[in-house]
């Protein structure tokens, strides 16, 4: 387990160690689920027949992180090691892999491939898990903090930004946000929304570290973090009044990348069904229940064996 892996797990209260771990999962659900609606009629029966386990298969990929090794990195990347080239879509095409700076825009692609064979071979299970896993990699890449190697404020004595900007927020306000979006669209180069997306979000850092110092100066640090209520827990962190503070000053930052995920999430799922050849899922809908079983079980032997190694 690399210090990064512990650090972003301990935040985000999501190594399976740590119980009922729902802590970072909210949002990931949240987006998939919305994404569902935004569906043409060729796929939304099918999704939405299977929205129960859509939803549980969207916070796999970071379960597996701690015990799967070579998982971690497809959840990152760390864009600020590729300042000369990295700043537009044309120049990023340059780049190239590093398994240690993290390689979250190839990792889409290979989903969106994986998911595409799916359809095409109208394997009903690996459908449903693909499509989750890639709903999950496609929300990382909307988090401004999953293109930096300050990815938890470690380097500006901002420790904690991560789970406050991805959990904490979305948490207390996603209720207010505008979730009605468009119709999934046809992409056409799914690398250049990849890259397009991370570059949009490494734009953001500037605002997120900025005005959490600002957000600090205002509500006083004695008042950043206090005791509150979290699933019925007592939970020590940062304050509903400062996330309050924070969230304002973003002017609508963490909307707007929620927003720009559920649309990108159903635009790909839609995507790769079209270039399987749009095939029909009519007969695939049938006993949610069992398949949800099936998988959840393929799951658990997935982790478990890894585990053991
Ligand atoms: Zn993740």
């Amino acid at each position: 387990m690399t210090c990064r892996l512990l650090i972003v797990g301990l935040i985000l209260g999501c190594i399976p160690l740590c119980s009922s771990g729902t802590w970072g999962f909210f949002a990931h659900k949240e987006i998939n689920k919305h994404a569902i609606f935004l569906l043409p009629e060729g796929l939304f029966p099918f999704y939405k027949h299977n929205l129960e386990a859509l939803l549980k298969l969207s916070v796999l990929p970071d379960q597996r992180r701690y015990v799967i090794e070579g998982e971690d990195i497809r959840h990152y990347i760390d864009l600020d090691q590729y300042p000369e080239i990295a700043q537009s879509y044309p120049a990023c095409l340059y780049v190239s892999k590093d398994s240690t700076q993290g390689i979250a825009p190839w990792n889409i692609s290979d989903m969106c491939h994986k998911l595409t064979w799916a359809f095409r071979e109208k394997k009903y299970e690996l459908i449903i898990k693909y499509s989750a896993e890639l709903g999950h990699y496609l929300s990382d890449i909307h988090v401004p903090l999953h293109t930096t190697s300050n990815y938890n404020g470690q380097l500006t004595k901002q420790t904690g930004i991560h789970g406050l900007w991805e959990s904490r927020l979305p948490e207390l306000f996603l209720e207010e946000y505008d979730l009605f979006l468009p119709q999934a669209y046809y992409v056409n180069d799914i690398d250049s929304l990849a890259w397009n997306t991370i570059i949009e979000s490494h734009q953001c850092l500037d605002s997120v570290f900025q005005l959490e110092k600002e957000a600090t100066k205002e509500i006083g640090e004695h008042r950043k973090y206090g005791f509150y209520n979290r699933n019925g827990i007592n939970t020590h962190g940062y304050s509903k009044k400062y996330a309050a503070q924070y969230h304002q000053l973003l002017q609508g930052q963490v909307s707007r990348r929620l927003r720009c995920a559920v649309q990108c999430i159903s635009s790909l799922w839609y995507t790769c069904w079209v270039n399987a050849g749009s095939p029909s899922l009519t007969p695939l809908v049938i006993h949610p229940a069992s398949t949800l079983e099936a998988l959840m079980d393929s799951v658990s032997f997935e982790v478990g064996r890894q585990h053991e190694h």
